[in-house]
């Protein structure tokens, strides 16, 4: 490696959740790690202000924090129990009704605020050695070598890596610079986001209401209010964003069917427009993408996030199994075990959710009538229906140690 370029082991650009996640996976072994980041993350919040980017956890992400220690800080800073999830179609009139107690759990998972999770995540990196925060610090350049990643900053640092990880999001430039194609389509839909106060309390409960424009959920916050994700068309949403206070009400009080009564304050709104992306190869010598530089999916089963932090588990896994068997941790071997671990099971989420947002939207009567009994068929057949609820809180047999029980 050039003298030219500081040296370190693993290299990491992105320190969202799911970067910064993987940083703390790889603390204690021995490694240094270099993490570069373009934004600040935000350290304080007035008392009792709830973000606009929330985040539904599951339980498998819940034990990978757990294990990294900052699962605590997390609910210490807001986290709030979903116990029940309600599901409904808008055109057939199917239901299907998910009960954490039917499996002997306390809660399905945790709402959390994203910038909670990357705070308590950046707290822990900060109290470690074995870490140096580039912030802010961008990407200028990468070269891939065959016993080096080599990286320009924004900075003027270059830092010299023998792993690189790109952690950057759904837009990555590690992926750009590393040639790395993606496939996937814009969904022609954006999510809005809100926080409301609704007259009838959640319930502790995720409510989702399926309608042919795209699905709407109302999630569960600590407070009483809910924080919902609202998919619509990108003219509709345009439309609804430039709506006054009382007619976003009307439109919301009816889209979700009256379910908890009326809509009280309607608190700032946002809209994200919403992609399906999955990159051609998740590794490449000295290089491993994670998280959304990986997979970007609809947020329709709030699953993004939870597979990104698997990615993460399962990348520290395999570096784990390098470091005890002597092996190259950025060696095509170590890094196509990462990849055989997660990129069947991110094909399958993704697929499931591209299905299910297309099912949806089709108002085809016979297809409306047979997608609505097909749920309340599930609702009465409780092994399946233990299936999909085990899957969608992470408690599959096939997933990384940091995830395990
Ligand atoms: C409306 C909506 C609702 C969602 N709800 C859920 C949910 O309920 N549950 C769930 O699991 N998922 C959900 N998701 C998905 C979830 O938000 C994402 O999967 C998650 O944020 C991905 O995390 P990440 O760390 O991989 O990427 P990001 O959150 O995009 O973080 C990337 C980081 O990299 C930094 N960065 C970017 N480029 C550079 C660069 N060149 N140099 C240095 N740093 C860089 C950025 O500043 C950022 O901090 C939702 C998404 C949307 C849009």
């Amino acid at each position: 490696m050039s003298e030219q370029y500081l040296q370190t082991d693993i290299l990491i650009v992105g320190g969202g959740m799911v970067g910064a996640a993987f940083a703390c996976a790889c603390l204690g072994k021995g490694w240094r790690i270099a993490l570069v980041e373009t934004r600040e993350p935000q350290r304080s919040w007035p008392a009792g202000e709830v973000d606009l980017r929330v985040s539904a956890l599951n339980r498998a992400s819940q034990r990978i924090l757990e294990r990294l220690g900052v699962w605590d800080r997390i609910l210490a800073l807001g986290a709030s129990p979903y116990r029940e999830m309600r599901v409904w179609d808008a055109v057939g009139g199917g239901t299907i009704h998910f009960d954490s107690a039917e499996l002997g759990e306390s809660d399905l998972g945790h709402i959390v605020e994203n910038r909670a999770v990357q705070l308590a995540l950046w707290e822990c990196l900060e109290s470690s050695d074995d870490v140096t925060l580039h912030c802010p610090a961008g990407l200028e350049d990468i070269e891939l070598t065959t016993d080096a990643a080599l990286l320009d900053l924004t900075d003027g640092r270059r830092i010299g890596a023998r792993l690189l990880v790109g952690a950057d999001g759904r837009d990555s430039q590690v992926r750009g610079r590393a040639g790395i194609a993606t496939r996937g389509w814009l969904y022609d839909q954006h999510a809005i986001v809100a926080n409301v106060q609704t007259k009838e309390w959640h319930r502790e409960t995720a409510w989702q209401r399926f309608l042919p424009t795209g699905p709407l959920a109302f999630l569960p916050l600590l407070d009483g209010r809910c924080s919902i994700v609202w998919s619509v068309t990108a003219s509709r949403a345009d439309e609804l964003l430039g709506l006054g206070e009382e007619d976003f009400r009307l439109q919301l009080e009816e889209a979700i069917d009256g379910r908890l009564g009326a809509i009280g304050e309607i608190g700032p709104r946002a809209a994200f427009e919403l992609r399906m992306q999955h990159a051609e190869q998740y590794v490449k010598p000295r290089l491993a993408l994670i998280g959304d530089a990986a997979h970007a999916v609809h947020p329709l089963a709030g699953q993004g996030v939870n597979l990104g932090f698997l990615d993460a588990a399962a990348l520290a896994a395999a570096l784990d199994e390098a470091r005890d068997s002597r092996r190259d941790i950025g060696g095509l071997r170590t890094l196509r075990r990462y990849e055989r671990a997660r990129r069947g099971d991110n094909i399958l989420m993704l697929a499931a959710m591209d299905g299910f947002k297309r099912l949806f939207s089709n108002e085809v009567a016979p297809l409306a009538i047979a997608r609505s009994a097909g749920l309340s068929m599930v609702d009465r057949l409780a092994p399946i229906k233990h299936f999909f609820m085990r899957h969608a809180l992470g408690l599959g047999d096939d997933i990384p140690p940091l995830a395990r029980p």
